[in-house]
């Protein structure tokens, strides 16, 4: 666990992670008694706060909800979490139902039968590091609230997932950015049933950009400047991977599955595989 203390006010905590990525970044902003916890974690990580008035959770995977419930519990503060991603938890924790929707996924995908079992087991493995909670909350878009770094501000930037949210301290011009935009790597968009999960992402875009921002503060690696630059190249490589999709199917009928292994060349293993099939399902829903 390393600690960067950006401003008297806000504490940039990174704890390590086993496997990919290596880190993810907890925040504490102090509030106007106590300090205000921005994500926690995974359920593994060893993370002792302070005392805390609130925790805000910016997206619902386990890195960064892991925590949540045994953060509560030790220090009495309420969780909030947006709504979407709280009705996404609740399906994905109820027994058998994400293992039911991935099967059905990957037959229509044509994924043969080995790999479709290991993707199963594997996407088990990894649901159980999600903890089941009901938040004390919702994180509406444009909900406010205050901090010793002055008001800071919901904005709601479905994509990575229904409910992420990002927050923006418009006093200092920082953005805490979860996973929405990150430096170096592309945020996964994945298919989510009932969803254009890449016209949600796009969406936001236009909003993110008016934004003054000169900081950003991401989920996963180091604090970054260049908002605009930085939506560019996901917007940019989200565009070279559909024209890539729309030649491949110009050239000849291809099931999900053979377009994941065109498009992809570390697909061996199943977590892997899992998130391409699920970008990939997410480019021909649109
Ligand atoms: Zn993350």
């Amino acid at each position: 666990m390393t600690t960067e203390i950006l401003h008297d006010h806000l504490v940039r905590v990174t704890l390590p992670m086993r496997g990919a990525p290596p880190s993810v970044n907890v925040y504490l902003l102090r509030g106007q008694r106590q300090w205000i916890l921005i994500d926690t974690g995974m359920p593994y990580c060893a993370f002792t706060p302070p005392d805390l008035e609130l925790i805000v959770i910016t997206h619902m995977h386990a890195d960064h909800s892991g925590l949540a419930v045994e953060l509560r519990r030790q220090t009495g503060a309420p969780v909030w979490m947006h709504r979407d991603d709280t009705a996404l938890l609740h399906d994905l924790k109820s027994d058998g139902v994400h293992a039911a929707l991935l099967r059905r996924q990957m037959e229509k995908a044509r994924t043969p039968g080995d790999m479709a079992e290991a993707v199963v087991k594997s996407a088990g493995r990894l649901l159980e590091l999600f903890p089941a909670f009901t938040p004390d909350d919702d994180l509406p878009n444009g909900k406010r609230f205050d901090s010793a770094l002055g008001p800071v501000e919901v904005i709601h930037t479905p994509g990575h997932s229904p409910g992420h949210c990002c927050l923006w301290l418009e006093q200092p011009g920082w953005l805490i950015a979860g996973d929405h935009v990150l430096e170096k790597t592309t945020p996964h968009v994945g298919f989510i049933p009932g969803r254009d999960a890449l016209a949600d992402y796009a969406s936001t875009l236009g909003r993110l950009r008016e934004l003054p921002a000169k900081l950003i503060l991401p989920g996963h690696g180091a604090p970054f400047t260049g908002l605009n630059e930085a939506l560019e190249r996901i917007e940019n490589h989200q565009k070279a991977r559909a024209a890539r999709i729309r030649e491949l199917l110009a050239e000849s009928p291809r099931t999900a599955h053979e377009i994941v292994t065109s498009l992809f060349t570390r697909v061996s293993r199943p977590g892997d595989y899992h998130f391409a099939l699920t970008a990939v399902l997410a480019h021909l829903e649109r």
